[in-house]
């Protein structure tokens, strides 16, 4: 048997224990898309794969090819990002967002633009002082619009007019105006404040979220209206909800 090995860039997305020793990481690998790979002896303390596979971390891998999993024969680390592991707030949200990847991504399914908006917001939350629900709801908008779902917020989806945008409709895929409303049978009605969040998070670079600062009904609402439009595009339910809560528990 030929040994095929990968030389890749790759994000942990998390991992898992294998054996009494051996620990086993879903990487998405910059060149190859999602894999699982296993790191030897990485429960022992002394094992030079010890920290290979910390969830979110970003590191350079060499990956040889066994019968059924990939193995870490060398690793490099280009970002720890020890401000996650260090904050339980940090960890929740990064958790969120590898989570949504993980559930996205098919096994060895390529997306450079997907790594590269990962490895982008796994650093924002790495570095930056966010809420995290705001972050969650600016992360989310980001990555469905990267998914090619972008909500149209900036006229109305059916007629195009900017004004009297006062509803909201998952299958018409935006906003939509006070005339079109019955043209979308799940239109709902849209507050003027969720939708000016809603623009801007889905516009904003993560930096200019730091200094928002917004109330606690309009955070949900405008989870709520995440959500409920992601499992609509997606077909897969993402809980953001559940994250939250925790952190509202902490
Ligand atoms: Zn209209």
């Amino acid at each position: 048997m030929k040994m095929r090995f990968l030389k890749t860039e790759a994000i942990v997305l998390k991992n898992n224990l294998i054996s009494e020793t051996d620990k086993i990481a879903t990487l998405f690998t910059k060149k190859y898309g999602k894999l699982p790979a296993v790191a030897k002896g990485a429960r022992r303390s002394r094992s030079r794969f010890v920290n290979a596979i910390r969830p979110f971390i970003v590191a350079n891998y060499v990956l040889f090819e066994g019968q059924n999993y990939y193995y870490i024969d060398q690793w490099e680390l280009i970002e720890g990002h020890t401000n996650i592991e260090k904050d339980l707030a940090k960890f929740y949200v990064a958790s969120y967002v590898g989570e949504t990847i993980n559930k996205i991504l098919e096994e060895n399914q390529k997306s450079e633009r997907l790594y590269l908006f990962l490895k982008h917001s796994l650093k924002a939350v790495n570095d930056l002082q966010i809420d995290p629900l705001i972050f969650i709801s600016s992360y989310n908008l980001k990555l469905i619009s990267l998914l090619g779902y972008m909500p149209q917020l900036d006229s109305c989806v059916i007629c195009g007019k900017v004004d009297s945008m006062e509803y909201f409709s998952n299958s018409c895929g935006g906003a939509v105006c006070k005339d079109c409303k019955d043209k979308c049978f799940d239109a709902k009605p849209l507050h003027q404040v969720i939708l000016k969040a809603l623009k801007y998070f889905l516009k904003v670079n993560y930096e200019r979220l730091q200094d928002v600062k917004v109330s606690g009904v309009i955070k949900e609402e405008v989870d709520k209206i995440i959500t409920a439009y992601m499992k609509e595009h997606l077909e897969t339910e993402f809980k953001s909800k559940d994250f939250i809560d925790k952190l509202q528990n902490m």
